[in-house]
């Protein structure tokens, strides 16, 4: 079997020699045991950010991955089956359900994806989907009307908090970083607005856009072009801080202290809350019932950035936090 391990502590932008390929022999499976092989593996920001928190190191690189039950001594995964987990950057891995209570050792049956591709399961149907569900519904709570605002809009995350936005009756606007995913947005997804916000005046086009401001922001990136979304919000208006890859190759013990915030928080009396989509694990089910339905009614839609091989995830990663992809960014091994 093939694993990437992290070997250091990244400074800036990860390098290559970063990560390391080990090459070694998987044991035979005990009892409870069940080997599995990688065939979609997911590359996200969390997997930076991560590593700025100085947990040990080295640690093998985890992420959600979708595989294939090839062996088993687990009556309840049978050969065949697939299963969702959290073994990351491998091609072949043993998992044991039995100690699966951590996140990180998260192992739960892919539910069936029809007609769809299994990929949805570290996709709409996975992690993003589930923190666009909660993250959109469960802290900013849209109502029908209501402006909303969302950052990293072309991503994973992003271009599902639009769309769940809009099946729920509000106006929305996104942000995104080039042309290609600005048109993405308003021509095949549904979005009011959209603005490249490497090109635009943030502050004017969302003033324009949001005549009557701001009621939720799904806060995906952090940064500066936060402070002007949240110093056009309307009163008790709520934010929903989900991540801010703005800053993930920042040393987080450097970060500039955010100074700005506080006059439209109290004068607007904003409600912000960060959030991890793991809080609400036991109602993940109930979250990708939804997505799936809106995926087969086509009210949602999907896209995907599939890097082809085990040996370009080290790229895929990369490729993903310079922006270039549209939808989520995986790796077909
Ligand atoms: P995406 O698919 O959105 O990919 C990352 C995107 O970030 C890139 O495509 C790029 O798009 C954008 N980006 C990169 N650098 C910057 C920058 N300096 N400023 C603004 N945008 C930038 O990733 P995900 O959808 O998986 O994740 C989106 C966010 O959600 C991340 O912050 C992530 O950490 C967070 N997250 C949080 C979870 C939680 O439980 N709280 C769970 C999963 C994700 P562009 O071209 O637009 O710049």
């Amino acid at each position: 079997a093939r694993k990437y391990v992290v070997k250091r502590y990244f400074e800036g932008v990860p390098k290559r020699d970063d990560f390391e390929i080990i090459e070694y022999e998987l044991p035979p499976i005990q009892n409870g045991e069940i080997l599995v092989k990688a065939e979609w593996v997911s590359v996200d920001p969390y997997l930076r950010a991560y590593n700025n928190f100085r947990f040990p190191v080295p640690y093998d690189q985890f992420s959600y991955q979708v595989g294939l039950v090839e062996d088993s001594k687990d009556p309840r995964f049978p050969v065949g089956t697939r299963v969702v987990s959290h073994k990351g950057w491998c091609d072949y891995s043993v998992m044991n359900a039995n100690v699966s209570n951590s996140p990180a050792e998260i192992i739960y049956k892919l539910p069936d994806m029809k007609d769809f591709s299994n990929s949805l399961g570290i996709g709409a149907v996975g992690l993003p989907g589930a923190t666009a569900y909660f993250g959109l519904l469960e802290i900013c709570q849209p109502k029908a009307g209501e402006t909303v605002v969302v950052t990293g809009a072309a991503g994973a995350v992003g271009s599902l908090v639009g769309q769940i936005a809009k099946i729920k009756g509000c106006r929305v606007i996104g942000f995104a970083g080039s042309d290609d995913k600005v048109n993405w947005l308003e021509k095949d997804l549904g979005f009011d607005k959209a603005f490249n916000y490497k090109t635009v005046d943030v502050q004017k086009v969302l003033k324009k856009a949001a005549p009557k401001g701001v009621d939720c922001y799904f806060d995906n990136v952090g940064g500066e072009i936060s402070s002007i979304i949240i110093g056009q919000m309307n009163d008790f208006g709520r934010v929903a801080v989900c991540g801010s890859i703005s800053s993930y190759n920042d040393d987080f013990a450097k970060l500039p202290k955010a100074t700005i915030l506080q006059i439209p928080l109290v004068m607007k009396q904003l409600k912000i809350e960060g959030f991890l989509a793991p809080r609400w694990r036991d109602r993940w089910s109930e979250a990708f019932s939804d997505l799936y339905k809106w995926i087969k009614s086509g009210d949602l839609k999907t896209r995907e950035h599939v890097t082809e091989g085990f040996d370009k995830l080290y790229d895929a990663f990369i490729g993903m936090l310079n922006g270039e992809n549209i939808g989520k960014a995986l790796v077909k091994i």
